[in-house]
């Protein structure tokens, strides 16, 4: 089925289980080039196939290693092997491009890759990552990624996942990443620039570095000091973190909005300086680790259980640090709703609400609307779990309204009715 909010993004007929990408970025031409592989499985006999890849010029394109046929237009690369292939066959595609990147347009702005002043950021949610690499654009559809980026060696190179090599000739330096968790394609990212990294807090388990700009080491390490006990915290209520490490890099610009990838998040300078409304961002996007890296969605009609959990999961944050009570912000979110217009679905927002901040708010309200109706030990076990057994994975609202059933003793069509499918805002149940 294609994606029932991007329709023209990706391609059901096949799934990719592995990228491997090999590329060279000059930063003052913006220059990308090199070659990608994708090894995939076709779902149904193709002749044919398509791959989402932005304005780039195309040099080869090999299926199974012998030239194919390819069209490439309006950020369709259709393939056409010259022999088809039959249903369930294994299949490898190389494609050699060269151009110079830009972010994909969108409502919400430039999408994918970004040129900064001095280098370059990734940042795809939800339709950009064509903006760099040629894929099957569907979150639903995760590989495992080997990516290797040279570049002028003054620069840092971070990619999530875990850093193989680092390898200088002359003037370049490459950086093999090799990120073995299944990774949506709007979650891979790369971040070129002058970084230094600045190590946090030891934790046991996941090592969690920041790359930053020189000047503002000290500022990071004040203001991102907490997210080792975060970690902690998130680990006991949500589950083992689902990757190796954790990275945030610090971008020398602006942001509008920090961003997610897999292991990594990115943040703008705007985004130091502490405070409540910026250290809810850190929990915000080390949540979306577990809900949206690690378990994904289907389809991008589904995006309230990526955000609504990142956004319990700053309220959680908020009580366990000492702040008000989730409760608390529940509370206040549900004045702020009652006061806007109540024209969102939650479970089917469409996509020019999807980024919507009533669908953050209201979708942080029905978790805590069902904390309330389960009670705190099934609720989080309900949460736990959810983590546990999607570990990975990709799931529906549906699989989330089935799952949560089971932790209750009283049917939840009501309450999932109300919160989900109807735009009236419903009053928090009584605890
Ligand atoms: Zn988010």
């Amino acid at each position: 089925m294609p994606d029932p909010y991007f329709p023209g993004s990706g391609d059901p007929r096949y799934r990719v289980h592995r990228y491997e990408l090999a590329l060279d970025y000059r930063p003052g031409p913006n220059r990308l080039g090199g070659t990608a592989r994708l090894s995939a499985v076709a779902a149904t006999a193709l002749s044919e196939f398509a791959l989402d890849l932005a304005d780039f010029r195309i040099g080869r394109v090999l299926v199974d290693g012998r030239p194919a046929r390819y069209t490439h237009r309006a950020g369709k690369l259709r393939v056409r092997p010259t022999k088809a292939l039959a249903a369930g066959a294994a299949f490898t595609v190389d494609v050699h491009y060269t151009g110079n990147p830009r972010p994909v347009r969108s409502p919400w702005g430039g999408l994918g890759w970004e040129e900064l002043t001095d280098g370059a950021l990734v940042a795809s949610q939800p339709v950009g990552a064509p903006s760099w690499f040629p894929c099957n654009d569907r979150p639903a559809d995760k590989a495992t990624y080997q990516i290797a980026v040279t570049t002028p060696s003054p620069y840092t190179v971070v990619v999530g996942g875990r850093l193989l090599t680092r390898t200088t000739h002359s003037s370049s330096t490459t950086w093999v990443y090799e990120q073995s968790a299944p990774t949506s394609t709007y979650l891979v990212t790369v971040s070129i620039g002058p970084y230094r990294p600045v190590p946090l807090a030891e934790h046991p388990e996941v090592p969690q570095t920041g790359y930053v700009p020189e000047r503002l080491a000290g500022a990071f390490a004040a203001d991102f000091g907490r997210q080792p006990r975060m970690m902690t915290y998130f680990g006991e209520v949500f589950g083992p973190y689902p990757f190796g490490e954790y990275t945030v890099v610090v971008a020398d610009e602006e942001l509008d909005v920090p961003v997610e990838a897999q292991g990594v998040a990115t943040f703008g300078t705007n985004h130091l300086g502490g405070g409540w409304e910026r250290e809810r961002l850190i929990a915000h996007e080390l949540a979306h680790q577990w809900f949206g890296n690690s378990v994904s969605i289907g389809d991008w009609s589904h995006i309230w259980l990526n955000e609504g959990l990142a956004k319990y999961a700053e309220w959680l944050w908020s009580e366990r640090s000492g702040g008000p009570t989730a409760a608390a912000r529940a509370l206040y979110a549900h004045r702020l709703l009652a006061g806007l217009p109540q024209d969102l679905r939650l479970a089917d927002p469409g996509r020019k609400l999807m980024f919507d901040d009533r669908l953050y708010q209201r979708g942080g309200l029905v978790v805590h609307a069902l904390r309330l109706t389960l009670g705190d030990t099934a609720f989080f076990r309900m949460l736990k779990d959810w983590a546990a057994f999607h570990r990975h994975g990709v799931v529906t609202t549906a699989d989330f309204v089935a799952h949560a059933a089971r932790y209750a003793r009283t049917p939840l069509e009501g309450l999932f009715d109300a919160w989900l499918w109807r735009p009236e805002l419903p009053p928090l149940p009584a605890g």
